[in-house]
């Protein structure tokens, strides 16, 4: 690192460098002081140079300048490096890896304190079935997820009770009696008006 020839860290260089290919459709116009209005494609930004701070927020968040302030810097002919935050310099990586780290002897070496050996905590089984599919995050890209559709033969009534009518029907005789039975066990009865609804859709369906 210290043959390193620039000044600041190689992944630094190079995120500003992405910021400055992107700088190229900014076009900053100087206001007040050290603050700067800058339009980029259909919005307008305004940056405060001297504050690092940019209305995109990124400048303050990250500590390096974001593209509407690097048009800012263009504009005005400074240097980037001067709005960069001194973190991610070559001198204070070297300040950080300066100092060694100290050797450690393993646990046979370890002094005795003489308060006896601390137990794992006790793990407590909670109740109902451990969850085995892991709880999602809003990051996480969802998947297609199964949705059912009630059949044409499904009616709403009055106070928004579905009445839910399987989409098998008994069209043949090989069907057995006990399916039939439990069909009809689930249709409404002869006499209601729902009844006479579904008959007349049925014979609409297949006329
Ligand atoms: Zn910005």
């Amino acid at each position: 690192m210290e043959r390193y020839q620039g000044a600041l860290c190689a992944n630094m260089e190079k995120k500003i460098e992405q910021q400055r290919v992107i700088s190229r459709n900014c076009f900053a116009t100087w206001g007040v002081e050290d603050r700067f209005e800058v339009q980029h494609h259909m919005d307008n930004h305004v940056v405060y140079l001297n504050d690092h701070h940019c209305s995109c927020g990124m400048f303050q968040m990250v500590g390096y300048p974001c593209c509407h302030a690097l048009s800012c810097i263009a504009l005005m002919r400074e240097e980037i490096n001067d709005y960069v935050d001194d973190c991610f310099k070559k001198d204070a990586y070297l300040k950080v890896y300066n100092h060694g780290i100290n050797p450690v002897s393993g646990m046979l070496d370890y002094e005795d304190s003489g308060l006896g050996v601390v137990d794992p905590p006790h793990v407590r089984i909670m109740p109902g079935r451990p969850k085995k599919v892991r709880r999602r995050d809003a990051n996480d890209i969802r998947g297609h997820t199964m949705v059912q559709k009630c059949p044409p033969l499904c009616s709403k009534d009055a106070k928004g009770t579905t009445t839910f009518i399987p989409t098998r029907t008994p069209m043949s005789v090989d069907d057995p009696p006990s399916a039939i039975e439990r069909l009809k066990a689930t249709l409404p009865p002869e006499n209601s008006k729902l009844y006479q609804q579904l008959v007349l859709r049925t014979v609409i369906t297949f006329w």
